[in-house]
Formats: C-alpha cells, structure tokens, sequence
C-alpha cells in the first residue's frame, strides 16, 4: 500500500426510516433519519435529515417533508441522490481533507427488482460514489450481527425496518431462502393511526403514532396494562384533544402487522433445507433493524416458530456495521455479484 492509497470506501445503509454511513476502521459516523424537506416553489433543499424530520407535519404550504425511499425503494429518485450527496460528505468531512471519490457498498432489498437496484446504484454514483456495489440488506444485517454468514452452517436473520421486514437464511456466504414483505415499522405506525381514528375520532400524526409505539406498543399483550396520553385533532369538532390509550388497545391495533412478519418468518422456514434448520433451531434466529426492538417481537416469534429468538446488539446498526465490513470483500461481490444480493433460487 502506498502512503496515498488510504481505503476511501463507504458502507451506506440506505434504509426507508434512517440512513447510516459507516468508514472502514471508524465505524458509523452518520445516522440520520431518511428526510428531506424541499421548498416547492424554489426547489431548495431547506433541511435534511433529523433538522427535515422535526418538520414532519409542521410545515408552511411551500415546504414539504419528503421520505425518499418507500417500502425499501427508491420513490423520489433525485431527492435520494441528494440526499445521499449530502451524507456522504458528511462523512468525509470527518474524515480527511483528501478525500476522494469513494468505492459505496449500498444496501438493498433481497426483494427488489434489477430495475430497482438500478435506480439505487445510479443514485449512489450520482451522489458522489466512484463506484456502487449492492448488497442484500439481510446479508448485511447477519454480517453485522456477528452471524457466521461464511462457515457452512444456517444463520437465520430478521430485518425488520420502516418499509420491508427481511427474512433470510445464509449458509456459505449466499442466502439460501429469504423472503421480503413490504410491511413493517411503518405500517405498525398507520395501524395505530386508523385506530386512534376509528375509536376516538381523532386525527393524529405519523410521529406521534411512532412514539405510541416504541413508548407503550407491544407485540402481544403486556402483564402490566400501561397508559398513555395523546393528543391529536377531533374529528368531529376539529378541535385540539387529550385521550388516554392503554397498552392493550395498541397492542391489538399492532396484531396484523405482527402476525404478517411471523408469517414471513415461518414460510421461510417451511422453505428452509432441514441440516440449516437445524443449525437455526441450535443457534437461534436473530432480529435486526429498529422493527426488532417492538416488545415482546422475540417472545412472540419464539412461540409462534419454537425456536430460539435473540435481539441483535445494535439493532438498528447492524445492516450500516454489515454494509461497511463487508467492503472488504469487494472482490467476493466483483466477481460473486449475484452472490450475495440475490438468493440462489432466484
Ligand atoms: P430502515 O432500515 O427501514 O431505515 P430501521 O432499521 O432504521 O429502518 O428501523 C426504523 C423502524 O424501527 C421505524 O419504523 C421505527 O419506528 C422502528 N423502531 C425504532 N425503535 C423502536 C422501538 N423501540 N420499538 C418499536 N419500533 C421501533
Ligand atoms: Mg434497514
């Protein structure tokens, strides 16, 4: 290695809720939520990241808050390059006043369409990458876990974001069976909010029904029947409103959504060759991604599949830890590149 030839790689976790950036031998150094707010009639970009977030919902007419990516994809593809610009400069501002192009491992969805990735991998260049290498997000995220994702054995992970909830068993360095749904975080935020609607009348906001979530929401029914209040517009009188929500009541608006992700995780299963089953039933199944830190999602899905069920350590940084660890096998991806973002049945 010559005394210019420091690694300038990049892992980014571009995920539906947050974005993180992580540089080799620094670990991540940005972690910001996947928001832009533009002004609409000028084109600006006015905030980005946790600044564009606080807006959420609070906005004048000529500003809107955008999320970028939906359902683990790219919708708005020029506001995702910007703001991919944007974090990537952030991270070489900490980083060294060389800096050059970067090589970006980006992860992606083990669902998505090559069109799809595509789009993801032009936005990265656009946005400042020398070159842009995939990688499936639950790939990343067992990497980042610390599963032996290389060793001839069955590591089950569970990615459970804002958009997507991935599921996957690697052996060998590839996935063996793996199965995406678009349903997650974010739909367990929309149930709450058509139920606060439905049975109180009240409108509330997508933040609100997030911090519902985390603070009192449960995957099944909690011993001890907390209580929250909420504030939000009646629909009736259009008026500011105070309720008192239980966590029983959350917990029931959140069934659907659970039991979609305990689906997906049981038809992989079903899918699964029996010698990694029975790795998985030794060595359990690991979640990942904010999804894995509902309460109760590790009791739920050990009851539901009879497997062992662990929480990852860092849950919402395993796929950002994965992503960047695995620029070390760059050349596996060059000449693999089917390797590891697609399943082998695919
Ligand atoms: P993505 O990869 O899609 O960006 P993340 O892995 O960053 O998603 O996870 C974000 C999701 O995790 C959001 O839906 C957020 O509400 C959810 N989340 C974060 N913390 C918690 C918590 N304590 N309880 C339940 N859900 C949580
Ligand atoms: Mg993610």
């Amino acid at each position: 290695m010559g005394r210019f030839s420091f690694s300038q790689d990049l892992g980014i976790d571009l995920g539906t809720a947050n974005t993180l950036v992580y540089i080799k031998g620094k670990g991540i150094v940005v972690r910001e939520p996947s928001v832009v707010a533009k002004n609409m009639s000028t084109g600006d970009i006015e905030a980005v990241g946790s600044d564009a977030r606080n807006m959420i919902g609070r906005t004048p007419g000529n500003i809107s808050v955008i999320r970028p990516m939906k359902d683990g994809v790219i919708a708005d593809y020029d506001t995702t390059a910007v703001m991919m610009k944007y974090y990537i400069k952030q991270a070489q501002m900490k980083r060294s006043a060389f800096a050059r192009k970067p090589n970006v491992m980006v992860c992606v969805p083990s669902g998505i369409t090559m069109v799809e990735e595509r789009a993801v991998i032009d936005a990265t260049k656009q946005a400042g990458a020398k070159d842009a290498f995939p990688i499936a997000e639950p790939f990343a995220a067992a990497i980042g876990a610390g599963l032996p994702v290389w060793e001839p054995t069955g590591s089950m992970i569970v990615d459970i974001g804002g958009g997507t909830t991935e599921v996957a068993v690697i052996s060998l360095g590839g996935i063996v069976t793996s199965r995406s749904i678009r349903i997650a975080g974010d739909d367990m935020d929309e149930a709450i909010i058509q139920y606060v609607r439905k049975n109180y009348n009240l409108m509330i906001g997508e933040r609100s029904a997030e911090s519902i979530k985390m603070d009192i929401g449960s995957a099944t029914t909690p011993t001890e029947n907390e209580e929250m209040d909420i504030r939000g517009r009646d629909l009736i009188t259009g008026l500011p409103q105070t309720i008192t929500i239980t966590a029983k009541e959350i917990t029931n608006s959140l069934q659907d959504t659970v039991e979609a992700i305990v689906e997906a995780v049981k038809t992989t299963l079903e899918k699964t060759p029996p010698e990694l089953s029975a790795d998985i039933m030794d060595r359990g199944i690991v979640l990942s991604g904010g999804g894995a830190l509902l309460k109760n999602l590790d009791t739920v899905l050990s009851d539901e599949t009879k497997m062992p069920v662990f929480v990852a350590e860092e849950p919402l940084d395993s796929v950002a830890i994965g992503t960047g660890k695995s620029i070390e096998y760059i050349q596996h991806f060059r000449s693999h590149p089917n390797v590891s973002t697609r399943s082998r049945s695919e």
